[in-house]
């Protein structure tokens, strides 16, 4: 028989606001254990929240971004469970009319992810297993987190993977987010059945929670998938249940029993009113999302003719797309400052977060600068690329390197004349070559190389030679 994954994801993004959802405590991640709290968001008894209105648009900007509807009327639900992360026993969410509904997600074949709805909601504390006790930390209790639920649509791990990459240049690029899933901005639990291919009916799901790696998300998918196609085939049956997943073993776990929705006794949350918005709102924050990646990809692709994987590396991140677009300005061929960038750059610049931060050593101005110089042939690409090196490690123009070096780029390179000169004053080699000593010509090449102070090209400066030689 033959199985199909069948695989919905809620992703759990915690917002990029300053303070938390309902107090003015510090979302900053880390700090010392219960230093970024206070009554309200510790869940003491008569505090009273304030709902946070940039935690509201954000969730809308994200809806926008991700085609969704945006329902004008909404609420705040409570949801209770009893767990020392969550101070109030009760976790603020919405529950029947979240901000935004019916959106989707497109994949690069073209498949679409439809996404149910988002909600806006707080983070809970966390828990630290440290010799034998349980300890708590609150700094994160409160923070803004929008749940992002998407239809069961996805039929294996890299569909899975894929989208979440999107997802996250997407809420990066909106700025919403840092998406960090080492640092649990994002994270993600999985949904999984399996059915038997060509049926149209839903099979028992298994819930893993909380996987904060794509590595992770993708070997607890495949984990999970011949568990329960095990157990199919053997003839028992799944059980709806939550696990966890242990990285280490790289097995799924039980956590506990599925809970249903009445189990969490959802009602409205008296303290907060109803978040209402208004199409003047909508259309603001609409105005509000800069070009998302995939149109980024598309424009450099067909404007800068960059191959569609340097686009797509450019485009993961959000401050090196905009470098290169002010890189580019005025440039015949942007698709060599991409070059640039995606090797000597990437190479200094070489870890996920330092690319997300982007502390260029150079202004964009200076790497336009440079391939200007090699566009009007004043210097060859060797040369462009040892300049550049320099560049980045004095945070210097690229004409006062040159300077320093005490190379001129005044004067255009008269190629022609310089190869001419080269043979007229080496006769000793050009006899050589045409005795057949091949090695001849690589002299004639440094020659030219030496009297243009290394700025010419040498693959030119080869192949006029190799026509005056003929003669
Ligand atoms: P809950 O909030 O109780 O976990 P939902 O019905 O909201 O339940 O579904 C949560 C996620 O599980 C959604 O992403 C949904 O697409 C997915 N899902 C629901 N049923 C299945 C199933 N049989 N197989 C795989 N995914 C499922
Ligand atoms: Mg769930
Ligand atoms: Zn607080």
């Amino acid at each position: 028989m033959k199985w199909e994954m069948v695989v919905g994801l809620e992703t759990h993004v915690e917002l990029a606001t300053k303070s938390k959802i309902f107090c003015s405590c510090s979302t900053q991640f880390g700090g010392d254990p219960n230093s970024h709290c206070c009554p309200v968001c510790t869940g003491q008894p008569g505090a009273l929240p304030f709902l946070n209105r940039q935690a509201v648009e954000y969730t809308v900007m994200a809806g926008l971004a991700l085609n969704c509807e945006i329902n004008r009327y909404s609420k705040m639900d409570r949801k209770h469970y009893v767990y020392p992360d969550l101070p109030k026993a009760f976790q603020v969410s919405q529950f029947d009319i979240p901000l935004c509904i019916n959106g989707h997600l497109e994949l690069s074949g073209g498949k679409m992810i439809n996404i149910n709805r988002i909600q806006l909601e707080e983070d809970a504390g966390k828990l630290i297993h440290e010799g034998g006790k349980i300890l708590v930390d609150y700094n994160r209790a409160g923070v803004p987190l929008i749940e992002i639920v998407t239809e069961p649509d996805f039929r294996s791990a890299e569909e899975v993977v894929e989208y979440l990459e999107k997802l996250q240049g997407i809420l990066r690029t909106i700025g919403i987010s840092d998406c960090r899933m080492q640092e649990g901005s994002l994270r993600c639990d999985v949904n999984i059945s399996v059915r038997e291919e060509g049926s149209s009916q839903l099979g028992t799901r298994a819930e893993i929670k909380n996987l904060n790696s794509f590595s992770f998300v993708q070997a607890a998918i495949e984990y999970e998938f011949d568990r329960q196609t095990g157990l199919l085939e053997a003839g028992k049956p799944v059980f709806q249940e939550t696990l966890s997943f242990d990285s280490v073993s790289g097995k799924t776990l039980n956590m506990r029993e599925k809970e249903d929705a009445d189990d969490y006794r959802f009602f409205p949350d008296p303290d907060i009113p109803a978040i209402i918005l208004s199409e003047e709102d909508i259309k603001r924050l609409r105005e509000c999302i800069p070009e998302l990646p995939e149109a980024r990809i598309k424009r450099y692709v067909s404007e800068y003719r960059l191959p569609e994987a340097d686009a797509t590396l450019i485009c993961k991140y959000k401050k090196v797309a905009d470098f290169f677009d002010k890189a580019s300005e005025g440039l015949k061929n942007p698709a060599v400052a991409a070059s640039f960038i995606l090797t000597q750059m990437f190479s200094k610049i070489s870890t996920e977060v330092a690319r997300e931060q982007w502390a260029s050593p150079i202004p964009p101005e200076f790497l336009r600068d440079l391939v200007l110089l090699l566009e009007e042939k004043k210097i060859n690409h060797n040369l462009a690329k040892n300049i550049f090196t320099k560049m980045l490690e004095e945070g210097k123009a690229p004409k006062s390197i040159l300077e320093a070096e005490g190379i001129s780029t005044d004067e255009v390179i008269d190629l022609d004349e310089l190869c001419k000169s080269a043979v007229y004053t080496n006769p000793g080699a050009v006899e050589d070559y045409k005795k057949g000593k091949k090695k001849a010509l690589q002299a004639l090449i440094g020659n030219v190389m030496r009297q243009s102070r290394g700025r010419a090209d040498a693959e030119e400066a080869r192949k006029i030679l190799l026509e005056l030689l003929k003669e």
